[in-house]
């Protein structure tokens, strides 16, 4: 194991500052979930992945904040290879257009990847620009006709978007606010960027669903804030942006594109409705958490015991080598003496090693023949649907064990 210290931890919230910071969960010294390898003999660096909530903000978030550098990743998730998200994207624009009623809107989105969804703006007539860090993947979208600037976007970055192009009537960041320490100078610059009557849409994988469904395999490095309404929207208030409206997105299992403006608007019926219900579930409480804490670390040890069983025969083929499936493996302690290979169809990260738990990533293809009289681990449950109609038209009979969400499930084939 490698000596280097590729983190630090905080001792006060990121959000406010207050340093009564409460334990949630442990998970343990991790390596950074993206970090596959193609030598099981590398070093692999760790850092402490542990869950705090602030007690007087309420924000969930991480201890531990990684360098960028041991998190930046090749196998970067490109918008467009998830059909969920192409999909998704369409309803999306419709959903954030309905909202304006400016003609021809000039459209902002920060961290827009491949320009997936700006690409849905522009065909329905908007002007648009892309703000991304990675480089080849700016230059690409660019070339597609997403204009995009290869930046990480802040405060700074606002101020030179206004220098050059006119100002937005939207600015939408999805899924990148919970991942980044500067999230500050990311809100400010969004709140000043926007014009006086547009709208700022933020989406995050929403911490109601992460622990009602107990998504304890969402915590990992680079996420580092689990957000609910009231802690997003004690964020964004302190840039003057104000919630009123909101809709739901399947992404990440479920996630919220919630909607700011300048002023303070009445609620409509479906952001009213979301925050009368956090507020009964006790979300922002700490019992709740506690609980979440409590039922991750049961869930692990049955995982780990019906997983061990079934590998007492033969060791199980696994399917899906996400950050995610990372941080339940880790936790649970299942690798390759439970589990022979695991499936995974992005060719990048084919014949690669899993972090810390050093199973071997092979294709589809190669997977259907692997799991010829073997049961398989469903590390990518979120996709329960899509991956089981898949393996059965494709003739796999075994046994699948879904983790998640709530408990373990064993799917056994009807034929
Ligand atoms: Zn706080």
């Amino acid at each position: 194991m490698s000596k280097e210290k590729i983190y630090y931890e905080i001792k006060e919230c990121r959000i406010c500052d207050s340093d009564k910071l409460q334990e949630v969960l442990d998970l343990g010294e991790q390596p950074p979930a993206n970090s596959l390898r193609a030598n099981v003999n590398e070093d692999l660096p760790m850092a402490p992945l542990k869950l705090v909530q602030c007690e007087n903000c309420s924000t969930v978030q991480l201890t531990a904040t990684v360098d960028p550098k041991y998190l930046f990743s090749k196998y970067v998730w490109v918008t467009a290879t998830s059909k969920t998200a192409r999909e998704y994207s369409e309803y999306y624009a419709s959903e954030v257009l309905k909202r304006l009623s400016v003609g021809n809107p000039f459209v902002v989105e920060v961290a827009s990847n491949d320009g997936t969804f700006l690409s849905k703006f522009k065909s329905r007539g908007c002007g648009v620009l892309g703000v991304d860090p990675a480089k080849n993947i700016a230059e690409k979208a660019t070339q597609d006709g997403i204009p995009t600037l290869a930046e990480f976007f802040n405060e700074e970055v606002s101020k030179k978007i206004l220098a050059e192009y006119q100002r937005p009537n939207v600015v939408m960041a999805r899924n990148v606010i919970p991942h980044v320490e500067e999230i500050h100078s990311i809100a400010k610059g969004m709140s000043e960027l926007v014009e006086a009557e547009g709208l700022v849409v933020v989406e995050f994988h929403y911490a109601d669903i992460i622990a009602k469904e107990l998504h304890y395999d969402s915590i990992y490095h680079e996420h580092l804030f689990y957000f609910s309404l009231k802690s997003i929207n004690h964020l964004f208030e302190k840039y003057g942006l104000y919630s009123f409206d909101a809709f739901s997105s399947p992404i990440s299992g479920g996630s919220i594109a919630l909607i700011f403006s300048k002023e303070r608007k009445n609620h409509q019926p479906y952001l009213k409705d979301l925050l009368i219900k956090e507020e009964k579930s006790g979300l922002n409480h700490i019992d709740t958490w506690k609980k979440f804490g409590v039922e991750a670390t049961q869930h692990a040890v049955e995982l780990k015991s019906i997983v061990s069983n079934y590998a007492k025969e033969n060791r199980l083929i696994a399917y899906g080598a996400s950050a995610r499936s990372s941080t339940m493996l880790n936790f649970a302690q299942i690798s390759n003496n439970e589990i022979e290979y695991v499936i995974d169809k992005n060719p990048i990260k084919q014949n690669l090693y899993t972090p810390g738990t050093n199973i071997k990533i092979i294709s589809y293809e190669e997977g259907l023949r692997q799991l010829k009289g073997k049961h398989l681990l469903l590390l990518a449950w979120n996709f329960e649907q899509e991956v089981i109609a898949d393996l059965r038209a494709d003739g796999f009979t075994g046994d699948i064990i879904v983790p998640l969400p709530n408990k373990v499930r064993v799917v056994r084939s009807k034929s």
